[in-house]
């Protein structure tokens, strides 16, 4: 399964036929930074049919995979950002797309981050929304993007084994 996680994620990425945001709709951005509180990248999200489009572009961080969460909490204090919470979970899931129980709404595929410490990971999430509502990020505390230092291994509770949080960025409204 977890092979079959990869491979969505390549087809989206590798897809110019991404369903584009429609007009009036919302969206939302978080600007990225590490552990010093340097801007290494930006993630935007877009509601769109039949959920929300999410991409995040990232630039000096250490090359490999990455597990990239939606945490609960719209809080990233470093070098921690344990203030983030833990993953964005209104449906009450376990973590993974391997787990019977799961996937956490908002676990999201793992991005590649190259020699040159660039990543980009473009996904669809259907568990998601920016409208009001209990699947939404921007709710009253809010939410964050967290990039952990290991890829997520699509099944261990809570997080996928992933590591620690090495970037964080709050998702705010707008565009
Ligand atoms: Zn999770």
């Amino acid at each position: 399964m977890q092979r079959t996680v990869v491979g969505i994620a390549l087809v989206t990425a590798g897809c110019a036929g991404l369903t584009q945001p429609t007009p009036g709709t919302n969206a939302a951005t978080a600007e990225l930074r590490n552990a010093q509180g340097q801007v290494v990248g930006t993630a935007t999200l877009a509601e769109v049919s039949g959920g929300v489009r999410v991409l995040v572009d990232a630039r000096g961080l250490p090359s490999g995979l990455k597990g990239v969460h939606i945490h609960a909490v719209g809080r990233c204090e470093p070098p921690g950002f344990t203030s983030a919470g833990g993953h964005f979970n209104p449906d009450g899931k376990t973590h993974g797309f391997d787990d019977p129980e799961g996937p956490h709404a908002g676990d999201l595929p793992n991005m590649a981050v190259g020699a040159d410490g660039v990543g980009r990971l473009e996904s669809m999430n259907e568990r998601i929304t920016l409208a009001p509502g209990p699947e939404s990020v921007l709710d009253a505390d809010g939410s964050a993007i967290v990039v952990h230092a290991a890829p997520d291994d699509f099944k261990t509770d809570p997080a996928g084994n992933s590591g620690a949080r090495i970037a964080c960025g709050v998702i705010v409204r707008g565009k």
